[in-house]
């Protein structure tokens, strides 16, 4: 029981007025809003296991988009309040709009997030044959702990295109009786001369090769019988041959499937989630979001973890084209548009791990279950690569939020020394609009199998809706 206000001592109405008092956000919220942020994240599993990849994400973004009153993105067409669009670059990132009742030179509210996760990409000659066993060689993508990835089963999916230019899909591993993919590891009981090896070092990356099968083909004439018998399997289903695997992109991802965590439910665990977690509550806001005051838009991109250099990625010129298309329309250009903008950068954020609490500071990283994060600032050692909000933003935010009841948190990725990261924010803001951090804070980040809390990831979706309806 919490003493009433005559009750209390002078110094504890003082320490109820002047300072900050840290709660669970399980216990700051209701009932009912517990309800919600489990059904939520139901839904959420759901989307986790259907976008396991980039161009996985923006197929599921757009089905479902349609489904939400989407329609695809017209060149010079003059949209009115309340109509929604989305736009698709070369199949990895996509852009939804909700118009808003203001004029569009007033400035958008926008949510970015990233839909591309660490991963292991093929090589462009991934098949080999060695002791009569079949492997692919891959090339892994982001940062990762590559000791991880070995002995988790894992799936493959992409797009080959053949020689005539026609393209095919593959997804292998995530039906029920499909095959998986495995990378091997060696026993412990021959692990010796490994296990002196540098942690970095453990699985060195031209040790991540997947096996793929173990079958020769049954001709004595052949020398590589493994590796011709796989290769006839895939011309078999795909119509392809070797030379085809050139231009592929293959990627191998874990193969199991976004499931609870814990007694008590309360958490997710999933491949994935860094940064689809934000991604999803980024575009259920947009769908959510009916005539809003502010034009209001979700960018969904590629290649965060490769750090956003390319075509598909934020630091690229497609946002701000489109921005600039847009505001032509009405007269405005696109360059006043921005600098009247305002953006969540939605990203995870590491989660105070107390099994390894030795990186974290505890008092300014976030806690799992305290709500979603708002990062002012990020970069690493000295804010190098930083995109760093203003306080005058940060105070907008925070009382928007405040306002709204969102159980959110601040946060900053680990002691200051101890390494750090950045997000997609910087090329927003070098954009000139003015843009914070926002994201959910998570175990075993970069790992084939991340754990967020439900309620964070309900607080981040909330988060963005209540930016969106802002007036
Ligand atoms: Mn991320
Ligand atoms: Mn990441």
């Amino acid at each position: 029981m919490e003493n009433n206000d005559k009750e209390m001592t002078l110094g504890e109405k003082l320490e109820k007025k002047l300072l900050i008092k840290r709660k669970n956000g399980v216990l700051r919220a209701d009932e009912e809003t517990i309800d919600k942020a489990d059904g939520y994240n139901e839904d959420y599993k759901a989307f986790l296991n259907t976008a396991k990849t980039e161009r996985e994400a923006v197929e599921e973004i757009v089905k479902r988009a349609k489904a939400a009153g989407f329609s695809k993105f017209e060149y010079g067409k003059k949209y009115s309040a309340g109509e929604k669009f989305y736009f698709v670059n070369r199949g990895k990132a996509v852009i939804l709009t909700v118009m808003g009742k203001k004029d569009i030179s007033e400035g958008i509210r926008l949510a970015a997030a990233h839909i591309d996760s660490p991963r292991l990409d093929m090589k462009q000659n991934p098949l080999y044959e060695d002791k009569e066993l079949g492997y692919f060689k891959t090339h892994y993508y982001g940062g990762i702990k590559k000791y991880q990835w070995p002995t988790v089963p894992l799936s493959l999916h992409g797009v080959i295109v053949k020689a005539d230019g026609n393209s095919v899909r593959v997804r292998i591993g995530e039906d029920e009786g499909d095959p998986v993919f495995v990378i091997t590891d060696i026993l412990p009981h021959l692990a010796e001369s490994q296990m002196k090896r540098p942690a970095p070092q453990l699985i060195r990356g031209e040790e991540l090769n997947i096996l793929v099968g173990s079958r020769p083909f049954r001709d004595d004439k052949v020398s590589q019988k493994v590796k011709l018998n796989i290769m006839a399997i895939l011309n078999e289903k795909y119509g392809i041959v070797e030379a085809d695997l050139v231009s592929a992109e293959l990627e191998a991802v874990p193969a199991f499937k976004a499931c609870d965590v814990g007694f008590d439910r309360s958490m997710v665990g999933s491949y994935g989630q860094d940064d689809r977690v934000c991604a999803y509550a980024a575009l259920k806001a947009i769908f959510d979001a009916d005539a809003p005051e502010y034009t209001s838009m979700t960018v969904l991109t590629d290649k965060e973890e490769t750090g956003s250099d390319g075509n598909t990625v934020l630091n690229s010129s497609y946002l701000p084209y489109f921005i600039n298309d847009l505001a032509k329309v009405y007269g405005a250009e696109g360059y006043n548009v921005m600098s009247r903008s305002e953006c969540l950068s939605a990203d995870v954020n590491a989660a105070v791990d107390p099994t390894f609490i030795e990186p974290f500071e505890v008092r300014n990283c976030s806690h799992i279950n305290y709500g979603v994060v708002a990062t002012k600032f990020t970069g690493a050692r000295g804010k190098s690569g930083t995109s760093d909000a203003s306080a005058e933003f940060v105070g907008r935010i925070r009382n928007l939020f405040d306002k709204q009841g969102i159980i959110w948190q601040t946060g900053e990725l680990g002691k200051v020394d101890g390494g750090g990261g950045g997000t997609v924010a910087q090329f927003v803001a070098n954009l000139d609009f003015d843009v914070i951090d926002l994201g959910v804070p998570v175990l075993s980040m970069h790992a084939p199998f991340e754990v967020t809390s439900k309620l964070d990831n309900f607080m981040c979706y909330k988060a963005i809706k209540v930016f969106f309806e802002d007036k």
